[in-house]
């Protein structure tokens, strides 16, 4: 491959596989910014606690190249595990760790013990092994996309970083391998939680103001309630300020938060978020 020697710029798109619209889209914002774009596909599954899915993770890798071909995707990258990690299948030890400060205490981070420290340390290989020059991951795993962004400066990376608006069925639901665990009627009711982040956000920008806009932890348990009511049961709702993906108690102007929740339904562990940042009113 002489893309570098041609000065030819590198994207790179990692995923788990299974891949969807989700995916595609990060491809085609890639493609804008660089000649060649590979994806990558390994389930990795030092970033799988124990008790989670990467045993039934769905797994597809002939038609997964063939929405690459079609996307006219340069590379596919699909390692296995002893490519990646040069040891037995499935030993998951690790002799060197990531130890990731703050950014872990909240949103995923408790609920998910190792899964950031197993995503950093995938990307960073990939990273290294890849070389690109720019990088596209989703708003969808919105603190991984954080974490990831914060290991390019702290590991010096010269990578540029992209985020990619998160993919929706036309109901709201966020695009999500995972989806295929939902059954019917969960995969009726799973667009609460878009509409649940979208009622909270509208209800912090309707205050328009030039002050700093407090939250009211009345409404998100309110909002909590009623997912629970619909059997949604919330790991978290949070609303953090960024970079630094601590908890929020008010939206600041000039600043930009998230507003994050995670919900365990039926076998399924769903994942969503909005940005929120400080509308000002217009100078009068
Ligand atoms: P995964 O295969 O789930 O590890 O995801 C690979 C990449 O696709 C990550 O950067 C995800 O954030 C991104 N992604 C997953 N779902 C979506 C979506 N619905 N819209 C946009 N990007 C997504």
């Amino acid at each position: 491959m002489d893309w570098r020697r041609k000065g030819q710029r590198v994207a790179l798109v990692p995923t788990m596989g299974a891949l969807h619209d989700g995916h595609l889209s990060l491809v085609r914002q890639a493609k804008q910014h660089a000649d060649h774009v590979i994806v990558s596909i390994f389930v990795n599954p030092t970033q799988f606690g124990p008790g989670e899915d990467f045993e039934q993770y769905p797994r597809s890798l002939h038609s997964d190249a063939e929405l690459c071909r079609q996307e006219k995707v340069s590379l596919v990258f699909a390692p296995d595990f002893s490519e990646m990690y040069g040891a037995k299948k499935h030993d998951r030890h690790q002799y060197i760790t990531f130890r990731i400060k703050k950014m872990t205490e909240y949103l995923c981070g408790p609920f998910r013990p190792g899964h950031f420290e197993g995503v950093l340390q995938v990307v960073n290989k990939l990273f290294n092994i890849v070389k690109p020059d720019v990088a596209v991951f989703g708003q969808k795993d919105i603190q991984q996309w954080y974490l990831i962004r914060k290991m390019i400066e702290e590991l010096d990376h010269p990578i540029e970083m992209l985020m990619g608006p998160t993919r929706r069925e036309p109901d709201g639901l966020a695009r999500s391998s995972r989806n295929v665990y939902l059954s019917d009627p969960e995969r009726k009711a799973a667009p609460m939680l878009f509409q649940t982040l979208q009622r909270v956000r509208n209800g912090l920008e309707k205050k328009g103001t030039r002050e700093a806009i407090p939250v009211d932890g009345a409404i998100i348990s309110e909002e909590v309630k009623r997912l629970s009511e619909n059997g949604l049961k919330v790991e978290y709702f949070s609303i953090v300020s960024t970079p630094d993906l601590q908890p929020a108690a008010a939206i600041e102007p000039g600043q930009t938060y998230v507003i994050a929740v995670a919900v365990r339904f039926g076998k399924s562990r769903l994942i969503d978020n909005v940005i929120i940042s400080h509308k000002e009113l217009p100078e009068s």
